[in-house]
């Protein structure tokens, strides 16, 4: 059974009441690939950009309970175990295979997963069964017309879809998605990244839709401007607040996510002990 949302704000970080918890995490990044081509993003390898999207290196399942080692003799209290990239979660098999290793070795960690949500109906019983505590869904807009602006196409069934008509396969999926995992007992965080011009006054409707759908918390990430949006300029402060009271009339608003690496390791806003765990592990090899 998942641990339930109360237990999360007491073992989770990202989870825990007040701005700030002694507890740890540590993101595995074992998953490569990605199905969906959203316009802000730019996935890399390198040991020195701090945020999503961005890993040292991509190890693969077998690799990951090394990992998880190394982090809980760096760090004890890293009590969640997580992956969040530097692709999607359910675009390859590798985080649920990860997720039923981990679920073996290390029973007592939370298993935390990211997801753009594609795929999240049609695998909703393997994320289940794979053990994961808490999920996040990154929903960005609940109207295709929004969404197009912001994710340029996906690809789904073999077939490649564009514009508004990928935006409705993508966030019918992800509501789909957000209720069965949530009526199952999973607790699901829905994040979505704000962005200037395009969604930032289509906060409430898609705070109202994900809380109607099940999700029990909501974080909202100011754009990081790259890629397709690189001219677009980040949200100002009172954007943000903006938003964030928008979200509050619908569902708990979590307010302090650091925009995390996917290989970060340690407590959010603390010393990362990244580099030890992942990249002295390979030069080792
Ligand atoms: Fe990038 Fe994540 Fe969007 Fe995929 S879902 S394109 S990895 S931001
Ligand atoms: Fe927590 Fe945000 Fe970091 Fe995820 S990205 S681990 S929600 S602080």
């Amino acid at each position: 059974m998942a641990v339930t949302y109360e237990e999360l704000t007491t073992k989770h970080p990202c989870f825990a009441r007040g701005e700030h918890s002694s507890n740890g995490r540590i993101h595995l990044p074992v998953s490569p690939t990605c199905n969906i081509e959203c316009r802000f993003c730019e996935r890399s390898i390198n040991s020195y950009e701090n945020r999503p999207g961005v890993a040292a290196t991509v190890i693969r399942p077998e690799e990951a309970a090394k990992a998880v080692e190394k982090a809980l003799e760096l760090c004890p209290e890293i009590k969640v175990a997580g992956i969040a990239g530097p692709g999607d979660t359910l675009a390859s098999n590798c985080a649920l295979r990860t997720f039923g290793l981990i679920k073996e070795k290390f029973p007592q960690l939370v298993k935390c997963m990211s997801t753009n949500g594609l795929l999240l109906a049609e695998k909703a019983q393997e994320v289940i069964d794979a053990g994961v505590d808490s999920l996040t869904v990154t929903v960005n807009a609940v109207d295709p017309e929004i969404e197009a602006k912001l994710n340029a196409g996906i690809s789904w069934h073999g077939k490649h879809y564009e514009g508004v008509e990928a935006a409705k396969i993508l966030i019918e999926q992800q509501i789909k998605g957000i209720k069965l995992v949530s009526d199952a007992g999973m607790t699901v965080k829905v994040n979505t990244v704000l962005v200037p011009g395009i969604n930032v006054d289509h906060i409430g409707e898609i705070a109202r839709t994900v809380a109607e759908a099940g999700a029990s918390i909501y974080n909202i990430i100011p754009l990081i401007p790259q890629h397709q949006l690189k001219d677009c300029p980040p949200p100002t402060c009172e954007e943000i607040e903006g938003a964030i009271r928008a979200a509050q009339e619908y569902i708990d608003v979590f307010r302090h996510c650091h925009r995390c690496r996917a290989d970060a390791v340690g407590i959010p806003g603390g010393k990362d002990f990244g580099d030890e765990v992942y990249m002295q592990r390979l030069s080792a090899k």
